[in-house]
Parts: structure tokens; sequence; C-alpha cells
């Protein structure tokens, strides 16, 4: 591939979805990421990727008639997706000289500017059979895995862009804590000795002036950490020793986001509400806010991809454009959404065997399924659900959603919904669907009514999947939380759970999502569908038009990566066509 440009950013994620039919993410960061770099593309940032190339995928979901996960391996089939780059190198841990490669992707934005993406790789058969496993698995194995793969990340991304003849990056940018470890590389580097612990204050600013850190994560106990025993067995005593001179490792434990906090002069949190718990979680960091956005025509359905193209046609180059939205006409809306309600109902019964009702008010819930999503909270009193079946009309549910093979809560909250499900069967049909994915997630935000997000406060950062749902007109019902904060006005682009008052109260937020439902939702879908088409496009021209990634790599480029970039600043970042480097 002839390089077009010189790469001046890059962006690092232990996951990047790069295509649907190639599982190389787990969830919404790894969608968040390629959404991102797709964005790039489009918008000629000089960006790359890089990622681990996770061979067996995350893990295919298996789900018994009781709702029982099993995991079976996803070949990536990266001879398929991928292409072999022919640069290679080799790094040092855990007492083994492992050989890295790289495998390529390349994003083409609208424009046909091309973003690479790197995906490492540890299976060569030079490496100890320990190590070549580092690439089966996301998130799978042991803190000793996880470490190692944390170190071919960051480190080994590092290396693996200087094989290649990337030696002009001036940002690097991490997306969340997992790689970390790129600092040190920079670090190392910077002081010229591998095993050189003597850094002064001078040498981490240097480092500091080109690193820039996302956090996702709105906890403590979500931060990425290792024991300093392992990571003196992984990492060596010398790397431990220059992490330790450099106040990364508090109550014995390496923490991965005060890593990527100590090293980065800039730092952001995925949404205002995230930036602001993140100021009170790290007081000393000056903690910026760029809340997410996704890849408008990546979410887009075919359907609403027409009516726009016919009626905006500048809203893929422009996805602001979405704001006139406005002046489509109701019946337009109405009509494309019952397309890709039809597309979803059709693929449903394909999957499950059951044929849902098209006219029916469907409630969509997929996400990962972790505790704090609650994708059980809907069913706290099935009578209740039941009354209002009776009393306003048929609803139907649609769900998805995978857990880690080790959460075994997560796990469980899948089977209650099964348990549900079971119990209303007579009355208020559910499915869920296996293995949720980008496909589905696709079809799912573009095909419901309604989509439904019930996140334990303040647990969910950003959120994603509400605002592919608002592109197509779907409205949210949402808990306050994440972008929903921003994103919701009442009765215009969805509606809310809770009241922003309340501390956290699960009894309040039952009887509003109860209350909401019976007396605002359904009547307002049954009775006054007219009204209901108008909230569908307000979602469209006031969030499909702001939640996007064009909206937040614009945010990242004036905020994050411009500032100080060099001598004379923005051109720098201006796409050049110089040779490759
Ligand atoms: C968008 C997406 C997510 C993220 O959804 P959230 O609402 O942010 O949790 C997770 N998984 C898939 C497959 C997605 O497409």
């Amino acid at each position: 591939m002839p390089e077009e440009f010189t790469p001046r950013i890059a962006y690092f994620s232990m996951e990047i979805a790069v295509d649907p039919h190639c599982p190389t993410y787990a969830g919404g960061l790894g969608i968040l990421a390629g959404d991102m770099l797709r964005g790039a593309a489009d918008l000629g940032v000089p960006i790359v990727g890089v990622t681990l190339l996770p061979r067996k995928g995350y893990f295919r979901q298996r789900l018994d008639a009781q709702g029982q996960q099993t995991e079976l391996p996803d070949d990536c089939q990266a001879e398929k997706f991928l292409e072999p780059v022919g640069a290679d190198c080799t790094l040092r841990f855990d007492s083994a000289t492992v050989r890295l490669r790289a495998w390529r992707h390349v994003m083409q934005g609208l424009a046909g500017h091309r973003v690479p993406i790197y995906f490492l790789d540890t299976d060569l058969p030079e490496n100890p059979d320990w190590c070549r496993a580092l690439s089966d698995f996301l998130y799978g194995g042991d803190e000793h895995y996880r470490l190692c793969q944390e170190v071919v990340l960051g480190i080994g991304g590092v290396y693996l862009l200087r094989a290649l003849g990337h030696h002009n990056i001036r940002r690097f940018h991490m997306n969340e804590g997992h790689s970390a470890l790129l600092t040190l590389a920079l670090l190392e580097e910077r002081i010229g000795k591998p095993n050189h612990t003597a850094v002064t204050e001078e040498d981490i600013e240097a480092v500091r002036q080109n690193c820039i850190f996302t956090t996702h994560t709105p906890i403590p106990a979500g931060y990425d950490q290792f024991s300093t025993d392992l990571a003196h067995q992984v990492l060596g005593p010398e790397r431990t020793a220059l992490l330790e001179a450099t106040q990364c490792c508090l109550g014995g434990m390496l923490n991965m986001t005060y890593l990527g906090l100590r090293f980065s002069r800039y730092i952001n949190g995925v949404a205002m509400h995230h930036g602001e718990i993140s100021r009170g979680l790290f007081p000393n960091y000056p903690i910026h806010a760029i809340t997410n956005g996704v890849h408008a025509v990546t979410w887009t359905a075919p359907a609403f991809q027409e009516l726009f193209d016919r009626h905006i046609p500048e809203w893929r180059q422009d996805n602001l454009y979405l704001r006139y939205a406005v002046g489509i006409d109701l019946e337009a809306i109405e009509d494309a959404h019952a397309r890709a309600k039809q597309i979803l109902l059709e693929e449903v019964a394909k999957a499950t065997g059951v044929q849902l009702e098209s006219q029916a008010l469907t409630l969509g819930f997929a996400r990962r399924a972790a505790v704090y999503k609650r994708a059980d909270l809907l069913f706290a009193d099935l009578e209740k659900l039941r009354a209002i079946r009776r009393r306003a009309g048929p609803l139907q549910l649609i769900y998805g959603g995978k857990a880690h093979p080790r959460d075994e809560e997560g796990k469980a909250v899948i089977r209650k919904v099964f348990q549900a499900a079971a119990a209303l069967r007579d009355t208020i049909p559910v499915v869920y669907v296996e293995n949720y994915d980008m496909r589905w997630a696709r079809l799912f935000t573009s095909g419901v009514d309604l989509w439904l997000n019930t996140p334990h406060r303040p647990y969910e950062a950003s959120g994603t999947s509400g605002m592919k749902a608002a592109l197509n007109g779907v409205p949210s019902l949402s808990v306050r939380d994440g972008w929903w904060i921003e994103g919701h006005f009442e009765g215009v682009t969805g509606w809310a759970i809770g009241y922003d008052q309340d501390p956290e109260d699960h009894a309040v937020e039952i009887a509003s999502l109860y209350d909401k439902l019976e007396r605002v939702i359904l009547p307002m879908f049954y009775a006054r569908p007219k009204a209901y088409a108008e909230v569908m496009r307000s979602c469209i021209a006031l969030n499909g038009s702001f939640f996007n990634t064009q909206r937040m790599i614009s945010q990242y480029i004036r905020d994050a990566y411009i500032p100080g970039m060099v001598r004379g600043a923005a051109p720098a970042l201006v796409r050049d066509a110089g040779p490759a480097s």
C-alpha cells in the first residue's frame, strides 16, 4: 500500500472493530475505536491505529433454553480480512525474547484517504507456546496473560511503528489504560537505554507533551491494575523500578490508569458528566471531556441512508446537515422506520424461530451483559408489566448481549431475562438473540421502536448504542447517565427514567420506568402515531447531528492533538503529500 501521508498520530486500543465479520472487539470500547478511525479516514486525519490480533476473537456465544451461556472460539480469519505487513521486531519480557509481527487493515475514507490499522501478532513458530497463545483471545486468560498482552500492545506497538518506519508520529493516543505501557517505551527511547532508571522530570515532561489519555472508567474498581510482583516478573526489575520512580505503583499495584494520567498532557473523559466524575476521582489532574460519537454512515440503516440521501445529500460528508432532518415529512420517517423494523423482525425470526408482531411497540435492549447495565430491571415486577400490557396495549422485547466468560453474575443476569421471558410468554413476547455483535447492533438499533437503557448510575461513562438508535430515529428510554444527560430532552428525543436529583434508588427508577411506559410512551405510540414520529425525527435532527464521530474527532484534533504539536502547530496535522515515512 503506498502511504499517501505521513502519519502524525498513533491511536492505541486493546480492541478495534474494523469489520462486522471479523471479531476483533468485545463491545463498546472496540466499536468506538473502529468508529474513531473510520471517521478519521473520512476527515483525512494522518493517523494510524494499533491493536492486538485476537485470532480466536472474544468468543462466540451460545445460549441454551435456560439462558446458560457457553463460549466457543470465534476465528477472526486474519488471512481473509487483514494483510500481513513485511516488518517485525523483537522485545523482551518475562525472561523471553519475543518476535512480533503485524497485520494491516486499511480504512478507506469517503474521499479515498486511507488509515492503516496494525494488528500485533505473537503467533510465530520461534516464540514459546505460552507467548504464541497471547494472540488467541481478547480479554482472555489470567492476570499474567493480560499483562503480557499489554506489554505487546504498549511496548511492542511502539517498536513495531518504528520498524514500519513511522518516525514522525507526534501524538500517542491511549484509548483506555490497556496501552499505557507505550509511555514506558517512549521514555526509554528518550533516555536512550532500556535499563536506565535515572529518569528526570524533563524526560517525563517530554513524553507527556506527546501523549493523550482517554479514560472510560467511572469507578476505581474498573481500573486496569496488576500486582507489582507480577510487574516485576513480566517487565523485569529495571522497568518496574522505573515505573516505581515515576509513582505509577501505588499500594503494591501497578495501575495503568495512573500511568496514563501521569504521562499525558491531555486527558479526557468520554461524556461531560464522566469528565466531572473523573475530576472528582483524580483531583490532581486536569481532566477534560469529549463526548463520544458514532460513525454516522456505518450505523444508519439502508432505509434511512436512502431517505437522507434524498432529502439532505450532504449528510455523509458533513453530519451537521442531519439537523435538517427537521424538514423531512413524518410519513417518510415512518416509512423508513417500518422498513428497518421489518428487516430486524425477519432476522430475529430466522435466528430464534419467533415471529414478532410488526405493529406492536418493540423495545430493544442489547449491550455487554455486565451487571451494572441491569438488563433485568424492566422485569422487577412482572405483574405490573402484565397490567401495563392489558391497560395500554401490546409490547414486545428484543434482548442481546454477551457476559464475559468469567463474569458469573453477568451470566446470571442473562438467565434472569430468560426466566422472565418464560413467565411472560403468554402476554409479552421476549426474545434473546445469541451472539450480539456489530451486525446485530445495526439491526437492533435501527429496527426497534424504543431503545431501553438502564445502567446503575454513574457506571455508564458514555454509552453509544443509544446514539446509533438516534441516527435511525429511535428514541431512548434511559436512566440519566453518560451521554443521555446531554442527549435527553424529555418528550423530544425520548424519555428519562428516574429524576436527576434522586440518589440511586431502584424503587424510584422502576416506578418511573413503568409509569413512563404506561402513561406516556404506549399511549403516544398507539393513539398519536404522528406525535411519536415527531419524536423520532427530533432524535435524528438533535442527536444524530451531534453524537457522531465527525464532531468527536474535530474536538480531539482541536483540543488534544494540535495544541503545541510542532512550531506552527496546525499545518503539521494537515494531510501532507510527503513521501512514505
Ligand atoms: C455499540 C455497541 C456496543 C456498545 O453499546 P453501549 O450501549 O455503549 O453499551 C456494544 N456492543 C456492540 C456490538 C455494539 O455495536
